[in-house]
């Protein structure tokens, strides 16, 4: 059973509408994929509808911004959680407004380098998307200053380039404490992606896991091999739940629907705690 748990339809940064996504799961022989939006969750019935149309099944999910008092950016997946639970909401709403006012900042100090406005960003990306700096990358791609997103990153919005602004983002130990009382599953997201900025240290792992947290996604293109290991070695120990994901956002990166997958006994777990949301069509 091939099943894919992190991907982002255009309501977030990927490419595809979550209908097109699920589409392009089934095609990829996926058999269980879960929909996991930055900052929201506006996809999840269109998915839940073309699941079950195409016969996959689908985890509803959610890959919420955090960050750290020392200014690191965490990601923390939440699966099966309510998705109208207030406490949460309000913060994932903060996190998707602040995007906005930061993204415009980028734009105004990239505009005094390259012909690029807010509007030009708003035409890349879909109405009411978490917006995020794929979309000021497609609108570079879209001048001819790059080839492509992952060019943009790597030369211009990359932490530490001149142009970048963080934005607020609640620390990942509330995160995980929210995501809980939703009754949701936690699961820190690419746990040590050091090619994406710096990644945290082990107290906060520990101060997650003590909040709560219920999984690593450990399979991820962007932990390197020896962090897989550390971090197969943590999810023993701490007997937390190993995940394993394609990251997909269409065509705006390489990665590649099921690419990366989770073990069957690792999703039952995931079924057993997540009370908050339905997942569908689970065979
Ligand atoms: P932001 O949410 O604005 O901080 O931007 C982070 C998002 O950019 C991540 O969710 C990734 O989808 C995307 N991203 C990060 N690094 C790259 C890269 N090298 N190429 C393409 N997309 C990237
Ligand atoms: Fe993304
Ligand atoms: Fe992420
Ligand atoms: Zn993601």
């Amino acid at each position: 059973m091939l099943i894919d748990l992190h991907t982002h339809s255009f309501v977030s940064d990927g490419t595809e509408s979550p209908e097109v996504l699920v589409r392009s799961a089934a095609e990829q022989g996926v058999d269980v994929v879960a929909l996991t939006d930055h900052d929201q969750t506006s996809g999840w019935q269109e998915a839940a509808e073309t699941a079950l149309e195409v016969g996959i099944g689908l985890v509803p999910g959610i890959e919420i911004s955090c960050r750290t008092d020392n200014h690191i950016s965490v990601h923390l997946l939440a699966y099966l959680h309510d998705p109208l639970n207030e406490a949460l909401l309000a913060e994932i709403n903060k996190a998707r407004d602040a995007r906005v006012t930061r993204a415009q900042r980028m734009v105004e100090m990239l505009s005094e380098d390259y012909p690029i406005s807010w509007e030009l960003v708003l035409e890349h990306s879909h109405r009411d998307a978490t917006i995020g700096r794929p979309h000021i990358a497609d609108a570079l791609v879209a001048i001819g200053a790059v080839e492509n997103r992952s060019e943009a990153f790597e030369r211009i919005l990359i932490p530490g380039s001149k142009y970048y602004v963080g934005h607020y983002a609640m620390d990942p130990v509330t995160a995980v404490e929210l995501v809980k009382q939703a009754n949701g599953v936690p699961v820190f997201a690419h746990p040590l992606a050091a090619a994406r900025g710096r990644v945290v240290q082990d107290q906060v792992f520990h101060d997650m896991i003590d909040a709560g947290l219920a999984g690593l996604e450990v399979f991820h293109r962007d932990n390197p091999a020896h962090a897989q290991q550390r971090l197969l070695e943590m999810a023993q120990k701490e007997r937390l739940i190993v995940t394993g994901s394609s990251d997909y956002h269409g065509a705006g990166k390489p990665n590649r629907l099921g690419e990366n997958s989770t073990a069957r006994d690792q999703l039952e777990r995931i079924l057993e705690l997540g009370t908050g949301s339905h997942s569908v069509g689970i065979r």
